[in-house]
């Protein structure tokens, strides 16, 4: 897997590393934009990670660089989902910052599904 030649890439960044082959990963779907792997600690039965191509540290600044490639990865989120089988629901999370235990500084959603969530999350 190679990213297009017009895709910002960080040195060193770990998903950057897996969008360019570089780093193993257990691959579930792919776009022009965007990339899904299994995350390598699952918190749920299913628990895929959607990211942008582009190296952008979280999703709030892949809105201001790009509105399309931001809801090409919605799109891609809805579509590991119906992948995954999780038709009785699935939650989509962002952590975004310290606080909220953002700890890969490339944008990625977590789509987890295949148990009852809880609320509010911890
Ligand atoms: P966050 O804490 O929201 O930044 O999420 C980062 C996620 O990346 C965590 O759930 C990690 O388990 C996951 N992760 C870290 N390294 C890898 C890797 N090499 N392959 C797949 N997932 C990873």
């Amino acid at each position: 897997m190679t990213a297009p030649t017009d895709q910002p890439t960080e040195a060193g960044c770990l998903f950057c590393r897996i969008v360019a082959g570089e780093v193993p990963a257990a691959l579930v779907h792919e776009t022009p934009h965007t990339v899904a792997f299994r995350d390598i600690d699952p918190q749920a039965p299913s628990h895929v990670l959607v990211i942008p191509r582009r190296h952008v540290p979280d999703v709030g600044a892949l809105a201001d660089v790009s509105a399309e490639e931001l809801a090409e990865l919605v799109r891609a989120t809805a579509e590991v989902a119906r992948m995954e089988g999780l038709d009785g629901g699935y939650r989509s999370v962002y952590n975004t910052g310290p606080d909220a235990q953002q700890s890969v500084f490339h944008a990625h959603v977590h789509v987890l599904g295949g148990r009852a969530m809880t609320w509010p999350p911890g």
